[in-house]
């Protein structure tokens, strides 16, 4: 038997999954986000309908969303829901407390049924991720990791959260990678203390958009590129591209999420600082490695959305 290329390979599944999902009725996509909602309606790869709202109290966003949802419902068949959501959250399915938030900074929302009331109203299959795993699955199927087994997606928005795939499937484990309240080595001099209420100063403490708003003093936005006030957070974020290559032995690292898509210098600051921090230990992440490796979001804000969608169609 003649032995394909992987490259091939490659494509041939992608057309076999085009081909089932033109066939499809239609999945709804919840991303649940530490600020937004977005509800989308489509198939994996193609977003057809989209609705976004603020994340208030769990009552009256998950009812947005089903309500979004039940408004789709009444033209069209759909066949699930996936959900991929903030965290920390059960998505062990064989869990007793499956789809309920854990213990999470974001007021009123610890102990949520999220799965529970969200199955319940809308009678459809559920298929649950983080957030960042399904952005990572997104990525990893039609954006900027495609092809790369170990995939991390990094988002620095609301919080700061990292989805892993391991051979392409997403890790869960013990309860899901919390990589944004690992602490690593602080850029010498920074003073700041970190904004995060469990552990100060660990990567969400000090890149998160909060955590830039209350390191700056203002919104992060009002805050010029040339700034030298974003010099320790590059380094931060270099931090956590070194751990993660060190660690997890990332073939791609994207980088998402409303702070690092609308502040498009953060990340070539961080991979100036990149190979200081390896010490050429790695010697694979030449500077011209690194760049390609560590890219940002190709699916831009329809990464988490998008995620949702394959979440929902892979319970299939
Ligand atoms: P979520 O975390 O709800 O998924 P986002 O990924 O869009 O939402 O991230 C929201 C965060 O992005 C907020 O903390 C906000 O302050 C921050 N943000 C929005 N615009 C900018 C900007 N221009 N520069 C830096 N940060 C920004
Ligand atoms: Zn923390």
């Amino acid at each position: 038997m003649r032995i394909l290329p992987a490259q091939a390979l490659r494509v041939l599944a992608a057309c076999g999954r085009e081909w089932q999902d033109a066939g499809m009725n239609g999945i709804a996509g919840i991303e649940l986000g530490g600020t937004k909602t977005v509800v989308v309606l489509g198939t994996p790869g193609a977003i057809e309908a989209r609705e976004e709202f603020p994340t208030t109290t769990p009552d009256e966003t998950l009812n947005r969303a089903i309500a979004t949802v039940r408004g789709w419902q009444q033209g069209r068949t759909l066949e699930a829901v996936g959900v991929g959501s903030f965290g920390p959250i059960r998505v062990d399915r064989a869990a007793a407390d499956f789809g309920v938030m854990l213990d999470t900074p974001k007021q009123g929302w610890a102990g949520a049924d999220v799965a529970g009331v969200l199955e319940a109203a809308l009678g459809l299959p559920l298929g649950l991720d983080t957030d960042v795993n399904a952005a990572a699955l997104a990525e990893h199927r039609y954006g900027a990791a495609q092809g790369c087994a170990n995939t991390a997606y990094i988002t620095i928005g609301t919080g700061v959260g990292v989805g892993l795939l391991a051979n392409g499937v997403p890790v869960h484990g013990l309860m899901h990678p919390e990589v944004g309240h690992v602490r690593l080595r602080r850029a010498a001099g920074d003073a700041f203390a970190g904004a995060c209420p469990f552990h100060g100063d660990c990567i969400e403490g000090l890149l998160s958009g909060p955590a830039l708003a209350a390191r700056f003093g203002r919104h992060p936005a009002t805050v010029e590129a040339s700034d030298p006030a974003w010099h320790p957070v590059a380094l931060d974020l270099a931090e956590l591209l070194a751990m993660l290559l060190l660690a997890f032995s990332a073939q791609r690292i994207v980088v998402g999420g409303g702070v690092s898509n609308r502040q498009p210098h953060l990340l070539p600051a961080a991979l100036d600082r990149l190979p200081g921090l390896l010490g050429g230990y790695l010697r694979d992440c030449t500077p011209a490695a690194l760049a390609r490796i560590c890219v940002p979001a190709a699916l831009g804000d329809d990464a988490g959305p998008m995620g949702a969608l394959i979440v929902g169609a892979d319970l299939r």
